[in-house]
């Protein structure tokens, strides 16, 4: 679905090297999951898996098409396929409006049909929440029911791939797991893919199929989830993998 090829990204004015050669491939249905520390190029990574970002070097491909040489329609189509959630549940949601027409505005601006009463109550009911969420507002929400309404926004549109950044670093431990549980299951009934991005090494593993371990914008390991973390071949990804107690 996505694939990346030497990814380069510099922010010269910082003298930083935030993605360094950075190559991926996630298939359809599948999640690949990106670990590594704070700093490690992860986000950098993620806008640019998005197209919010341009590398220096390299190219993002949308089911084989690259993703910076798309223009109109075609990028309004990636756009759609292609979405986000992000680590601030309540940050990623308009505070202005009701989690109704939160739900509504992707609808209207692809100019698609879907983002009525009865359409909005079933996205909801998918991230398993009533549809009378409708008429409240994202500060009337738990962190964990803002981050649903996040996703059921992502899912609206029927995308290919969702990027998840953090996406549930700021949720308490026990939340955290019924979101993570929560997007395997529309992953199993969807059959979307997942760019799944966490400093997290136990929410990598509970989610992934295979692994990318970032260090410094440089691609230290990546495989299968279960060669990683049972064999890891690089001394840094042990070194992770220890300290994080596995
Ligand atoms: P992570 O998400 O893994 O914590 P980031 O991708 O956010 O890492 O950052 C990687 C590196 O790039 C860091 O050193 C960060 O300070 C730097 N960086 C990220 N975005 C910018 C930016 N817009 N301008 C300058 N430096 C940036
Ligand atoms: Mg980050």
């Amino acid at each position: 679905m996505l694939e990346a090829r030497g990814l380069v990204k510099r922010f010269p004015s910082r003298h930083v090297t935030a993605l360094d050669g950075v190559s991926f491939r996630l298939e359809k249905g599948k999640t690949l999951g990106i670990v590594g520390e704070s700093g490690s190029g992860k986000s950098t990574l993620a806008k640019i898996a998005l197209g919010l970002l341009r590398p220096d070097a390299g190219e993002v491909f949308f089911e084989g098409e690259p993703v910076f040489a798309l223009g109109g329609g075609a990028l309004k189509r990636f756009r759609r396929r292609v979405q986000a959630v992000f680590q601030e549940p309540f940050l990623s949601l308009n505070p202005r409006m009701k989690v109704g027409e939160i739900l509504k505005e992707p609808f209207e601006i692809h100019g698609l049909a879907g983002g009525d009463r009865e359409g909005i109550a079933r996205l909801l009911r998918a991230v398993e929440l009533d549809p009378g969420f409708a008429s409240r507002y994202p500060r009337e929400l738990s962190g964990g029911e803002c981050q649903r309404v996040a996703i059921s926004r992502a899912l609206s549109l029927d995308p290919a791939v969702i990027v998840c950044d953090e996406a549930v670093s700021a949720l308490d431990a026990l939340v955290q797991v019924q979101i993570l549980n929560l997007l395997l299951k529309l992953q199993e009934e969807r059959q979307v893919s997942y760019l799944f991005i966490s400093h997290a090494l136990k929410v990598v593993r509970h989610m992934s199929d295979d692994v990318l371990v970032l260090k410094d914008g440089l691609t230290c390991e990546s495989g299968p989830r279960e060669a990683v973390f049972a064999s890891p071949k690089h001394p840094y990804t042990r070194t992770l993998l220890r300290a994080a107690g596995f």
